[in-house]
């Protein structure tokens, strides 16, 4: 064996396992494919903070200081990374692509670039946001405009005065197409497919993602027609706006779909001023027009493309009966699915409370389960 335990990732879920780990005096070999920690947070666009709010972002063991506000900025969720790695003198190992993985013996074998890695114990922590959901529509090569990728937008410099079509109304299109129409694009279309549950980020005081905490673990008939109360309340009757209505309430959205609500953090400003205008789904470009789906053409200068993410495990553990029909792992944190001891999924999930909250939890017990299976205890802290 090369190492006890392999860690795929060193983004916030990976750090956390090997940080566990590290308390437990268990020494993980952290593989990734990318260049620095942090970097996940780094190359995000400009103006993200997180949605969830500093008590319940920190990772175990290491608290977020008060100066970061309630709201952390993308640059200072790298900087607490970069740190997280350092007090707990984690040393990625960059620039390895892990591939297949097979079962070896009792242990794991993982393809990467530069031969195969083994060990007992596998983690993979390569995100939830991993792969894009989906690359393109027919008739898009013959389209003169730009098609921007989310993960490519920094900010609106370069729109400015151009007409803009953001395809998805989540997190980040609904922010980015705010963020085009309060710097200066001259028109700003959003495209929707799956209409969104739009909540604000907090009711009063209270962090809406803290109020999630339990109804992840609550039927939806139960929360679903308070949240619509507070919803309305809130924001008041978006579909005044022209924004669809969510097929479903929060609770019931994302148990079926996966997908959360779209918190708002300027989209519904952007709507009452009439600068960002709801549109149907994007279905196909002719020539210079966009295509929607309820037959209205577009003529935009700019295609940002905000659809949705995978988490891109196929490749990597497809061939092991370990996914469910959505590409999510069926077991979490400390549990294994039947048939593939020792591998263990973190950050892989999307709950209503938050990814980075969930983290914590999942890491702490994915530490416990492998101290346990090499036989050392392990005791974590939470972060905050
Ligand atoms: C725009 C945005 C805003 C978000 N805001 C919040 C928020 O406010 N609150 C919250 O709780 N959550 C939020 N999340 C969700 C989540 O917390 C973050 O995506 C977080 O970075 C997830 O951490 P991770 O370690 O699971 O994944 P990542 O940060 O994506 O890290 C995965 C790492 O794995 C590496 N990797 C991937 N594949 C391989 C491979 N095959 N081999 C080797 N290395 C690999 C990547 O290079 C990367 O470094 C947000 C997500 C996005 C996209």
């Amino acid at each position: 064996m090369d190492a006890d335990v392999v860690v795929v990732g060193a983004g916030p879920a990976g750090l956390a396992v090997a940080a566990c780990l590290g308390r437990a005096g268990v020494a993980a070999m952290v593989v990734d494919r990318g260049r620095a920690v942090g970097e996940s947070w780094s190359t995000r666009y400009d103006r993200l903070h997180l949605h969830t709010p500093r008590i319940q972002s920190a990772l175990p063991g290491l608290r977020m200081p008060r100066r970061f506000g309630r709201w952390v900025s993308k640059d200072d969720m790298a900087h607490y990374l970069r740190v997280y790695a350092r007090e707990h003198r984690i040393t990625p190992v960059f620039g390895t692509e892990v591939g297949r993985l097979e079962r070896a013996g009792d242990g794991w074998t993982a393809e990467t670039g530069a031969g195969e890695i083994a060990a007992r114990q596998v983690v993979l922590a390569t995100g939830y946001a991993h792969s894009r959901a989906r690359t393109g529509w027919p008739g898009q090569d013959g389209f003169p405009g730009r098609v921007v990728h989310v993960t490519e937008y920094r900010n609106a410099d370069e729109f400015a005065g151009a007409r803009v079509l953001v395809v998805g109304a989540g997190n980040s299109g609904a922010e980015i197409a705010a963020d085009l129409a309060e710097h200066g694009a001259a028109s700003v279309h959003l495209a929707i497919r799956t209409p969104p549950n739009v909540i604000p980020r907090q009711f009063g005081p209270v962090p809406a993602t803290l109020l999630a905490i339990p109804m992840d673990y609550l039927p939806a008939r139960l929360v679903d027609p308070v949240n619509r109360l507070l919803q309305r309340i809130a924001l008041g009757d978006l579909t005044r706006y022209g924004m669809p209505a969510p097929h479903a309430g929060v609770v019931a959205q994302v148990r079926a779909t996966g997908v959360t609500p779209t918190i708002d953090v300027g989209l519904v400003a952007a709507l009452r001023a009439g600068t960002v205008t709801p549109v149907a789904a994007l279905e196909r470009f002719d020539g210079a027009e966009a295509l929607l789906g309820d037959g209205m053409r577009l003529i935009p200068d700019a295609v940002i493309v905000a659809s949705g993410y995978t988490p891109g495990l196929d490749p990597l553990v497809g061939h092991l009966g370990v996914l469910d029909a959505r590409g999510v792992p069926r077991a979490a944190g400390g549990r294994t699915v039947p048939g593939a001891p020792g591998l263990r999924f973190v950050g892989l999930f999307n709950p209503l409370k938050g990814q980075l909250l969930q983290i914590g939890m999942d890491a702490r017990s994915a530490a416990r389960a492998i101290a346990r299976e090499l036989a050392a205890p392990v005791t974590c802290p939470p972060g905050r």
